[in-house]
């Protein structure tokens, strides 16, 4: 890996207007490498030159599927440096090793995925009578903006590039600034499959210099925002300016409810993907359950046994999948969760396993359990982003139901019973972009993705999303002379 990373702007590496971030390694807490911090002045020419291109015709001209088959090849050849970028998300970013390379494999299936579907957005033709001619086309929408979180850099940067890249866009991506390092692979990729220099920009800034100037920027015609519900409604209100539609992923606070009749063994690892991967910083992370009082004790029994068995230490050093788990992404993120376990326990809430940061410099949280948390403690409202899991219970379905519900936030729901009615009825009732039933994190980059209520509007992932990045044009066209009007 380098000492210094740079921007990518208009096909050059350069530094940035607003000088460096150290990027630091959570795993030790050392100094891992600077990367270049851009200004407003960066961004403008970041958009300039996304905007050249667009209006160049490069990518709208060529046969969709010619486009296709470049993003496709992107994510070959991200997939051929699979390695080195895990290796470097890995240690800007604190996940195991093996966590790392899944990131990078999702990213490349993203590509094969939207670059498979470039030549499939097809208009329709609308019967106006004898005298007309009407279709619709779909049409990109010129400079695509994208601001990235860093739970997952690198794969949340494909959702957005990829599917605007298929339909023709041209994209700023503004990378997180605590996790810029392993963006640079869009820029290699981008070269190496011979997309003209501007298709992608990648500048790395903070939020309310970089973030604030892309978002607001008359030339940006399109904003996707992966990050938080504050940031997400700063951004929307930058977005009504420019009036540019907007795709924002924002937090959640998903529950599972535990059923009387549920599989507690299968539970138990659909628990530890749930809320210890990526040690819980994940937007759809299972972050309460909600379990019926009869199954209560055998559940926190399985699922304490199971969090103590997770070795937790530096990524770079769990290469192999299995029973670990890494380093939050920094010591502020980690004390704030560690924080929200003690006013939990303040509040009447039991530890029964974690709850403590681990004594080393990385910056490391225990797997954490909480019993006896009730729907109106903090811990159960507010979502923790860290690897704490809070129990629930309750007594009649329609009880767990309104647990479940009863939040702000709306991203992802799930139900655990062997009776497929009590399961189609929670996923009816469950107030949520995406419900999974009987399998946490079933689905794929097939299904679409979004939430309700506090967590967001519009919708990553599957084909619904690229009606995201195109918007509609109709031509009417007049035949034979006389008015067909009715
Ligand atoms: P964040 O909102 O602090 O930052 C996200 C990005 O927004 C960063 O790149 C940041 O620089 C930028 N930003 C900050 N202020 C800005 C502004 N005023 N204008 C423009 N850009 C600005 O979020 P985070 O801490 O990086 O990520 C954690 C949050 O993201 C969690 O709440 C999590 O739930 C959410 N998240 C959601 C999804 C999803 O798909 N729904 C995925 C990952 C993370």
């Amino acid at each position: 890996m380098k000492d210094y990373y740079q921007n990518y702007i208009d096909g050059q590496w350069v530094d940035g207007g607003d000088g460096t971030i150290d990027v630091i390694n959570p795993g030790t807490g050392e100094h891992l490498a600077k990367h270049a911090m851009a200004d407003a002045a960066d961004v403008a020419r970041a958009v300039a030159a996304a905007k050249r291109v667009h209006d160049s015709g490069a990518l709208t001209s060529v046969r969709p599927v010619e486009r296709g088959r470049m993003v496709q090849a992107m994510g070959r050849y991200i997939l051929e440096h699979l390695d080195e970028v895990a290796e470097l998300l890995c240690l800007e970013q604190g996940k195991p090793l093996w966590e790392a390379k899944q990131e990078i494999r999702g990213t490349a299936r993203y590509f094969e995925y939207y670059g498979g579907q470039a030549d499939t957005m097809e208009g329709r033709s609308i019967p106006l009578g004898q005298k007309y001619y009407d279709f619709t086309t779909y049409e990109p929408f010129g400079v695509s903006a994208q601001i990235i979180p860093w739970n997952y850099p690198v794969e949340m940067a494909a959702r957005s590039i990829s599917a605007a890249l298929a339909t023709g866009n041209t994209v700023v991506v503004k990378s997180s600034e605590i996790c810029p390092c392993s963006s640079y692979i869009y820029a290699h990729a981008a070269e190496a499959v011979g997309l003209p220099a501007g298709a992608i920009n990648i500048v790395c800034g903070y939020g309310h210099v970089a973030g604030v100037a892309l978002t607001s920027h008359p030339d940006v015609r399109q904003i996707v925002f992966t990050g938080s519900v504050a940031t997400g409604q700063t951004i929307a209100r930058s977005a009504a300016d420019i009036l540019a539609p907007c795709v924002l992923e924002l937090g959640g606070k998903s529950g599972a409810i535990v059923h009387k009749d549920a599989d507690i063994d299968a539970f138990t690892g659909n628990v530890r993907w749930g809320i210890y991967f990526n040690s819980g910083q994940v937007c759809s992370a299972m972050s309460r359950i909600i379990v019926h009082e009869d199954r209560h004790d055998e559940v926190v029994e399985n699922i304490s046994a199971m969090a103590k068995s997770l070795s937790v230490g530096p990524g770079i050093d769990r290469p192999e999948f299995g029973a670990n788990m890494g380093a939050m992404i920094s010591h502020k993120q980690r004390d704030r969760a560690v924080g929200l376990v003690a006013g939990a326990q303040a509040e009447g809430a039991t530890v029964v396993t974690g709850g403590r940061p681990l004594n080393n410099p990385g910056s490391f949280m225990e797997p954490t359990v909480l019993t006896g948390v009730t729907p109106d403690m903090e811990v159960a409202q507010e979502e923790i982003f860290g690897p704490v899991v809070s129990v629930l219970k309750f007594s009649t379905p329609q009880e767990a139901i309104e647990i479940a519900n009863g939040t702000p936030y709306g991203l992802v729901g799930g139900t655990f019973t062997q009776n497929l009615d009590q399961g189609m009825r929670d996923a009816q009732q469950l107030r949520a972009g995406q419900i999974f039933v009987n399998e946490w994190y079933a689905g794929g980059v097939e299904t679409p993705f979004g939430g309700y209520g506090m967590s967001g509007y519009g919708r990553e992932k599957g084909r619904e999303a690229l009606m995201n990045y195109v918007q509609t044009k109709n031509v009417a066209i007049s035949i034979g002379g006389g008015s067909g009007r009715s």
